[in-house]
């Protein structure tokens, strides 16, 4: 475990927010945002619900963070939208000086049984192309291990390839707590000529409850020593948090040392992980 801090030449950073429901959430948010600027970030995510259910509280969210001077991407799917309606959402976007955005297929909102069509980040990502040239820099999402719908580890990266075909700049990966899984798949993605940047998606670790039943839905595998560590410390906050510390910044540098092109963070709207994280990293933005 990292006890003592270490420095890094310092690699791109990257910070996700969810698009609060209250006001009370919404102002959080933002002073969130502004403790977590000192790590000088290169961008700040906002997420999109499925279905299109945060459309506007995510663009609401991403037009203030973008006046407040900060580089900012929105998530984007189809969801039960319209091509005329993701075309105007997007159309928006460039209006307002927006130039990157992450491009996803989404997951199947609740209530709308099979009769939707999902369409695919690649489909997606070509349709930006085709509207907006070159105008936003496109991220897409990776798997490392791997999309608990894909039917195969090849056809997945099939996949992900289709997306940098059709014109997607970088991925954003899963999260994931084993780093193996991470630099076994950018080799995989690599063999299979994909060059572009493969950044690290990380989660913090402040509650193992919510931290299970979303792995097991999202396909994030916990290993079963972490899993039985964070199970015994019960309610024991503070030595759960301390652990998640310890055990993500350990997780980051192994990233660090062996490659990873930058780390993008699940905030979860929160200050104190990520910063801790990253000042164990020497990643302090001074
Ligand atoms: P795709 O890349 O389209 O892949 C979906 C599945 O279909 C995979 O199994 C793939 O192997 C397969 N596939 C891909 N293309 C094809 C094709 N052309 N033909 C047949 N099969 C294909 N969800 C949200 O609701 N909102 C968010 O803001 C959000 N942000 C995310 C950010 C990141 C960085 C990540 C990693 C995930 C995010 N998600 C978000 C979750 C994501 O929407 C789900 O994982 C979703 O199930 C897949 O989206 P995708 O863009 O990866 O899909």
């Amino acid at each position: 475990m990292s006890d003592t801090e270490v420095t890094h030449e310092i690699p791109p950073i990257s910070f996700e927010f969810f698009p609060p429901k209250t006001e009370q959430g919404r102002a959080k948010l933002f002073d969130v945002r502004r403790e977590l600027s000192g790590f000088n970030p290169e961008f700040f995510s906002v997420t999109y619900g499925a279905g299109g259910s945060t459309r506007d509280n995510t663009k609401n969210i991403v037009t203030s963070i973008h006046n407040e001077g900060a580089q900012v991407a929105p998530h984007l799917s189809f969801g039960g939208d319209t091509e005329t309606a993701i075309l105007q959402l997007l159309g928006d976007y460039q209006a307002a000086g927006i130039k990157r955005v992450v491009a996803l297929r989404g997951d199947m909102p609740s209530g709308m049984g099979s009769s939707l069509q999902m369409v695919y980040a690649n489909q997606l990502v070509a349709l930006i192309r085709q509207h907006f040239g070159d105008h936003f820099h496109i991220e897409v999402a990776a798997y490392p291990e791997i999309h608990p719908e894909s039917k195969s580890f090849d056809s997945d990266i099939q996949y992900l390839k289709a997306k940098f075909d059709a014109g997607a700049n970088s991925a954003i990966t899963q999260y994931f707590y084993n780093p193996d899984a991470y630099f076994y798949f950018v080799d995989a993605c690599a063999a299979q000529g994909i060059s572009q940047p493969i950044v690290p998606g990380i989660m913090p670790i402040t509650n193992f409850k919510n931290l299970a039943r979303f792995s097991d839905s999202c396909g994030a595998e916990i290993p079963r020593w972490v899993r039985k560590r964070l199970e015994g410390f019960g309610d024991d906050q503070a030595s759960l948090s301390a652990f998640g510390i310890d055990l993500v910044t350990d997780l980051c540098e192994t990233l660090l040392d062996n490659g990873a092109p930058g780390l993008h963070f699940y905030t979860m709207n929160q200050t104190e992980p990520c910063a801790a994280i990253l000042t164990n990293l020497g990643l302090n933005g001074i």
